[in-house]
This record gives structure tokens, sequence and C-alpha cells, in this order.
């Protein structure tokens, strides 16, 4: 990293102490955004993922290796272990990496997570001298500009807005419900449509309340990495394999939209998948 850019990422980690500077990340689509080329992520050839059926599009008998639910390099090394794999083939195990390229420089920026100030200041200073890591280095070298949010308890707070291409953490956030229900259930829904939504505290009661009281489906609560990333899903039950998860990205990290048009934040991503009509 550049002298330039070091104190930029430094203050970045460094607000995130006070209460009244937090790093806030608005999910805002930004058209136009490359991807950065891929850091390295290690594939299993092991025989163990291969010829079943991929966890993501459901294509029998087509994974080649397997993948990480939640891609290593999101968590601190000593939080590497034991995460959750499936099975994946080629199509798919690189549009995820490319996702996880994309959001890999943006979403540790907005962590809320107990370890969040130290995976800031350990991980992001090697991504941000990768000259191929353009969405984080157009942070680095934006303005330092705040934005006004109500946060999850109702105080107003100025942060600074991390800018994320909402299209792909949907997008990723959608493969992740699909691979952590193969994961815990063994299911693959090739032809079932999946809908993510980012959900306001309120909604996300609403929705809890609901699932909650279905008695017959399955139920599964995972935390991975020391909270790094935690998650709720829901089964639908009687041999239906439709489910709904809620996935809470780096400590529940704020997420706002346009901040041009709103200062609302939600702090979780539901996601829908049900059978297509
Ligand atoms: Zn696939």
């Amino acid at each position: 990293m550049s002298e330039r850019l070091a104190p930029k990422l430094r203050k970045i980690g460094e607000v995130r102490s006070g209460p009244e500077g937090e790093v806030a990340t608005i999910v805002y689509n930004r058209r136009g955004v490359r991807f950065a080329s891929q850091d390295g992520r290690a594939k299993m050839a092991s025989k163990r993922y291969k010829n079943k059926t991929c966890a993501y599009c459901g294509k029998l008998g087509a994974s080649q290796s397997g993948d990480h639910v939640f891609a290593r390099e999101f968590f601190l090394e000593r939080d590497r272990g034991n995460l959750p794999q499936v099975p994946a083939c080629v199509d798919c195990n690189n549009k995820k990496s490319a996702l996880e390229t994309y959001l890999l420089q943006l979403m540790p920026l907005g962590a809320n997570h107990p370890a969040a100030h130290e995976s800031v200041r350990t991980l992001m200073p090697k991504r941000a001298a990768h000259h191929g890591n353009k969405a984080l280095l157009d942070v680095l070298n934006g303005p330092d500009a705040t934005v006004f949010l109500i946060d999850q308890s109702g105080q107003r707070q100025q942060r600074i807005p991390v800018l994320i291409d909402a299209n792909k953490l949907q997008d990723w956030c959608g493969l992740v419900a699909r691979g952590l229900a193969n994961f815990h259930w063994g299911v693959a829904t090739p032809n079932y449509s999946v809908e993510v939504m980012p959900l306001t505290p309120e909604v996300e009661r609403h929705i809890l309340e609901l699932a909650s009281s279905r008695k017959n489906g399955g139920h599964i609560e995972g935390s991975i990495g020391d909270g790094t990333f935690e998650y709720r899903g829901f089964m639908c039950g009687d041999g239906e394999p439709a489910s709904l998860w809620m996935i809470d990205l780096y400590g529940r990290m704020p997420i706002g939209g346009d901040p041009d048009f709103s200062r609302a934040c939600a702090a979780t991503w539901a996601v829908f998948i049900t059978p297509a009509f």
C-alpha cells in the first residue's frame, strides 16, 4: 500500500472504536464496478466433493471441488478452521468466487463483530496494496464524506459510508443460503427462485415470529468465525424443501440505502428460497 493510502485505511479502522464514528456500509447500487483479480483461493480437489450434486445450481453429478460457503478470506486466520463446505461445479465456484473477490474488499470496512478492528488492521492493508482491488482503492482514494444514519437503537449517528453494489451482495447472499441449505439439510433446489432483501429490525422480528411458529419444519442456527457471520434457517417441512434464511454479516453491519434517499438501517439479509411458478 502506498504511503498516501495508509493513513486513510488506518482512519477507517480507528473511527470504528468511537460510538459516534463507526464505519457504516451503505448498500447502494453502483454499476460498472469491475471485478478485481482473484486472490488465490485454494480449491479442494478432494474426492469427497467430486461428481456430487452442485449445492448452488443443483446440477446432478456436476461438482468438481468443495467450496467454503463463507470464503476463508472473510475471517481472521485463527477463525478459518471448520468452515462449512459443500460440493460445487466449476461455473458456480467461479461465479461465487468473483462475488467474494469484490465483497472481500469492502465488507470488512463496515464490520461490527468483536474482531472487526483487528480484521481491518491485519487483513485490509494487503488487499489495499493489490492494484487489482479497484473497489477498495476507490474507497481509499475517495472523499472523506460522512453521512447521518439512524442506527439499530434509533440513534442518529455520523458515519463514513462505504458503497457496495447491492446486486452483488444479494447474489452472494442467495448462494450462501443455498449452500447452507445443502450443508445442513442436504437439499438442492435447482428450480426454486431465490429472493434476497435487507430487513430492518422490526420486519425481521415479525418474520422471525412467523417462521418460529411453524412446528414441523427444520430450524438451524449457526455462528461462524467467532460471530463474523451468523445465520438462522427455517425449512418448510412436509417434504417441501423451501426455506427462509436470515444472514447477519460481520456482526450485523448496518445496511443503508442510497445515501441521497434513505437513512434507515437494516441489520440482516433475508433469503427466501421458494418454488418458482
Ligand atoms: Zn453449480
